[in-house]
C-alpha cells in the first residue's frame, strides 16, 4: 500500500546514526487548499511543512514548534507549525505584484530574511527561540500533491566507543550525506520508505520504525480570535461595525471566517476580564 501522511523513524546498526522520513498528501492538499500561490511558493509551502515535521520528531517536548521565515523579498511571511503530536498547519504570504518564477528557491523568495525556530510548551513551560542546532543533512521536496523530506543525523557517541568507533561513524555519515545528495525530487516523493532508504543506504543495515500519521489540523477558536478581537480595543471594533455592519475575521492558516455583529462584539468585550490593577496578585 502506498503510504502518505506518515512519519518514520529509522537507524543505522552499525553506527550511531538515525534519520526520519516525511510524506504528506492529505495534509498537504488541506493546508494549501485555500491559497493560491504561484509554483515556487507552494513547493516553498510544502517544504517548510515536511522540515517542520522532520525537525518536531528530533526533539522531545509537549507543545508547538514554529518555523517562521520573514523577508523584505517577495514571500515577506512565512509560517508553518508542528504540534509534538504531529498536527500540522501553515500559511505564506506573497508580495502583491511579486513576479515569481517556477524555479525561485529560498534565496530568491526570502533572500537577506531571518529564519527562525521557536518552541510554545504546551504544559507551561518557557518558550524557547533560537535556531535548532540540527547537526543533520536533509533532503526536502514538494509538488502540486505531496510534500516530504528525508533527515539524517549523528547522535551523541558514547565515551567508551573509542576512535575507532567514532571514526568508523564519520566515515558511514559522510558517505550517507553525499548519497543523500545524489537524491532527486521525484524519487523521494514517489518512493516507498523501505525502498527508498534500501536504495540510497544499501550497503548499510537499517532499521525502520513504525509509521506515526500526521494531520493538518488548525487550532484556531472562538476563544483565540475573541482575544484577537479584545486586541484591536473596542473603538476600532465599534469603526468597523459603524462601516461595515459586521467584524469579519479569518483565519490565515484554515480560512474559517468567525464573523461578529455588534451585538457579539458588545458580549466579547462585556465578558473580558477586568484589567489587572497595579498591585494585584497574580
Ligand atoms: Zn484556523
Amino acid at each position: 500500500m502506498r503510504e502518505t501522511d506518515s512519519l518514520r523513524r529509522f537507524l543505522f546498526e552499525e553506527a550511531p546514526l538515525r534519520g526520519h522520513w516525511v510524506k504528506l498528501e492529505d495534509a498537504w492538499s488541506q493546508a494549501r487548499a485555500h491559497q493560491d500561490h504561484p509554483p515556487a511558493v507552494a513547493s516553498l509551502l510544502g517544504q517548510a511543512l515536511a522540515a517542520s515535521t522532520l525537525l518536531a520528531a528530533c526533539l522531545k517536548f509537549r507543545g508547538t514548534l514554529t518555523l517562521q521565515v520573514r523577508s523584505q523579498g517577495d514571500v515577506p511571511l512565512l509560517i508553518v507549525q508542528c504540534t509534538h503530536d504531529r498536527q500540522l498547519r501553515g500559511v505564506a504570504q506573497v508580495r502583491e505584484g511579486a513576479v515569481i518564477t517556477d524555479d525561485a528557491g529560498l534565496a530568491e523568495l526570502a533572500g537577506r530574511g531571518t529564519l527562525v525556530v521557536t518552541l510554545d510548551n504546551h504544559d507551561g513551560g518557557e518558550p524557547w527561540q533560537g535556531i535548532v542546532p540540527l547537526a543533520g543533512a536533509s533532503f526536502l521536496a514538494a509538488d502540486d500533491w505531496r510534500a516530504g523530506g528525508l533527515l539524517l543525523q549523528k547522535l551523541p557517541q558514547t565515551q567508551s566507543a573509542g576512535e575507532g568507533a567514532r571514526g568508523r561513524m564519520l566515515e558511514i555519515w559522510d558517505e550517507c550525506s553525499l548519497l543523500l545528495d545524489t537524491l532527486g525530487g521525484r524519487e523521494l516523493l514517489d518512493t516507498e520508505p523501505q525502498l527508498l532508504l534500501h536504495r540510497l543506504f544499501s550497503a548499510h543495515d537499517v532499521r525502520l520504525f513504525d509509521a506515526d500519521a500526521v494531520r493538518f489540523s488548525c487550532r484556531c477558536s472562538q476563544a483565540r480570535v475573541n482575544s484577537l478581537l479584545l486586541s484591536l480595543g473596542e473603538d476600532e471594533v465599534k469603526e468597523i461595525l459603524d462601516e461595515q455592519g459586521s467584524v469579519a475575521i479569518t483565519c490565515e492558516f484554515c480560512n474559517r471566517q468567525y464573523r461578529y455583529d455588534a451585538i457579539d462584539a458588545a458580549q466579547v468585550f462585556a465578558d473580558a476580564p477586568a484589567p489587572d490593577l497595579p498591585g494585584s496578585v497574580n
